[in-house]
């Protein structure tokens, strides 16, 4: 597929994601905004978080809070600029008050993602946390697996602790930026 088709196809995705309120589902239509993701139709690398949290349903875009400052440290350690990447998440609304998405939610959304990656097919898919890696590998724990390279349903997935463990918990940041480095080994 070329570049501006793609391009297209993913645009598209999006907007079936932002406009698609009225569905019944309260996590989406309490949401501010729907958030698809961003990033390039042709990346190498996508990066799936869990849902958006307040800053990003203000905004409309994917990890743009606190965490998100962490996950750009991250790509400049994995020598990622932002465009290169694709940036979205399992659920693409707000869960009202941060609560984890429940099972019917994350089940509404992930046709969502399943099209974006379809389309993308990136080389390398980075689950961030373990709520992400249990849609690509629900028999692994982050804990096991983060910082190294799995094959999983014809994917290479590189799954990460999510940035913001790293807020929570300060010893884990080392270990991220360490990940980091070798995701830039991976690619
Ligand atoms: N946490 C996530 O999992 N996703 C975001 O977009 C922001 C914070």
């Amino acid at each position: 597929m070329g570049t501006a088709k793609a391009q297209k196809l993913l645009d598209a995705i999006a907007e079936e994601i932002r406009e698609h309120v009225p569905c019944g589902f309260e996590i989406c239509e309490r949401a501010t905004n729907l958030v698809p993701g961003e990033g390039s139709a042709t990346a190498p690398v996508v990066m799936v978080g869990e849902a958006p949290g307040a800053n990003e349903d203000a905004l409309g875009r994917p990890f743009v809070g606190r965490a998100g400052a962490i996950l750009d440290e991250l790509l400049a350690v994995a020598g990622l600029a932002r465009d290169e990447v694709f940036i979205t998440n399992v659920v693409k609304a707000r869960p009202p008050g941060n609560r984890d998405p429940r099972a019917d939610e994350v089940a509404h959304h992930l046709p969502f993602l399943d099209a974006q990656l379809e389309v993308i097919r990136p080389r390398l898919l980075v689950p961030l946390g373990r709520h992400a890696l249990k849609r690509f590998a629900p028999d692994m724990a982050i804990g096991e697996v983060h910082g190294h390279v799995l094959q999983r349903d014809g994917r290479t997935l590189f799954p990460l602790y999510h940035p913001a463990a790293a807020l929570h918990n300060q010893r884990l940041r080392p270990t991220l930026v360490e990940d980091a480095r070798a995701l830039r080994q991976a690619l």
